[in-house]
């Protein structure tokens, strides 16, 4: 049986924000958590130890990708993923769902699962819920996540429905499937219902019913605005089991986690960091850098001043910016270094201020 657990050890008085441990077979993670992106088995850029340095707890990887290039069978050979990318920490893989919707030029879904054609070679391939929870299971992700329809923006009412009614179907077909394997992995539900509150409801109530050891937001920050988003999210939560992980996928600005926490979200991802560090932009406590401006050339001062990262002790602007400039790849480690340590920690303070009840 399963050696998880989650237990909430503070609530919030004053929101609906609250301080957890949850135990994974790789260790316990501490939330609200930031999960750094690694969807080809690698933090770009980074290394195992620089993750472990800057504190990363958990990262997130990919199924679409991964089963795509290297194949499954490669990462089976080596026990894992954990092995095979020499990550001992906690792993959880998306289901590859919105990869195959976003990426994949030629699809067809049916009741079934999702016929696609690879976006590396064309060659074509099927994936159905049982398929994607395998997948999974053979990488050893901590948490695996069922395939599912993400739903996208604009989108209509009876269209999300539609693809609420496969996702839900999809969900019922990954669980009996995860449950029939007794492994210790954990699969969550993914909530889906576009920007429509009923329908949020309405696949809230579906997936609890099935009892997942805990949930997903998925189908947000798809190009809808900010205030939607908030809306959704605050509105969706409340038909979520209290003692139970919840994660809203894709979701990692600074201004955006803060809200989630607030609304008792416990787990974010996003590419962001690591993405806007290739484009020379990076977080600081006063506001977003573009390090390419001409106005850091001669600029001694490091990225961000109040920042105690590696990048942040050792380095200038003046420097990173030359690293930018001249393409080298020490410039894109140093800056999606201090991103990635940025968001850690940024979320690290608000648990700290749930736990001291300076609450949010
Ligand atoms: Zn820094």
């Amino acid at each position: 049986m399963s050696t998880f657990r989650f237990d909430i050890i503070k609530k919030s008085s004053r929101s609906r924000a609250r301080a957890g441990l949850l135990y994974t077979p790789h260790g316990v993670i501490e939330t609200p958590v930031f999960m750094t992106v690694g969807t080809q088995g690698t933090v770009k850029s980074l290394t195992p130890a620089m993750l472990e340095e800057i504190g990363a707890q958990i990262i997130l990887s990919n199924t679409y990708h991964l089963a795509l290039r290297p194949g499954v069978d490669l990462i089976r050979e080596f026990g894992g993923l954990h092995r095979f990318m020499n990550w001992n920490r906690p792993i959880l893989t998306d289901s590859g769902g919105y990869q195959v919707f976003s990426l994949s030029g030629m699809r067809k879904i049916t009741e079934q699962g999702v016929t696609f054609k690879s976006h590396l070679d064309g060659s074509p391939h099927f994936f159905s819920p049982e398929k994607v929870v395998d997948l999974q299971v053979g990488f050893g992700s901590d948490i695996m996540m069922p395939l599912d329809i993400c739903s996208g923006y604009p989108r209509t009412p009876e269209d999300t429905n539609a693809d609420l009614e496969i996702t839900y179907k999809w969900a019922q077909r990954a669980k009996d499937h995860w449950e029939a394997q007794s492994t210790n992995q954990w699969l969550f539900g993914i909530v889906q219902g576009g920007m429509y509150l009923e329908l949020r409801e309405k696949s809230a109530r579906q997936l609890t019913g099935l009892d997942f050891p805990g949930y997903s937001l998925g189908g947000l920050s798809v190009g809808e605005p900010r205030e939607l988003m908030e809306s959704v999210l605050s509105h969706t939560v409340q038909f979520l089991p209290e003692n139970k992980p919840r994660y809203v996928m894709g979701v990692g600005l600074p201004e955006n986690l803060s809200h989630a926490i607030a609304q008792g979200i416990d787990m974010f991802d996003c590419v962001i960091p690591t993405r806007l560090a290739r484009h020379g932009h990076a977080f600081s406590s006063l506001g977003k850098i573009n390090i390419r401006n001409q106005k850091y050339q001669k600029d001694q001062r490091p990225l961000d001043p109040a920042c105690a990262c590696y990048t942040c002790r050792y380095f200038s602007r003046a420097y990173l910016r030359h690293l930018m400039a001249a393409n080298e790849i020490l410039g894109l480690t140093l800056m999606s270094y201090h991103n990635v340590y940025y968001l850690v920690h940024f979320v690290e303070a608000i648990r700290a201020q749930i736990l001291s009840s300076e609450e949010l």
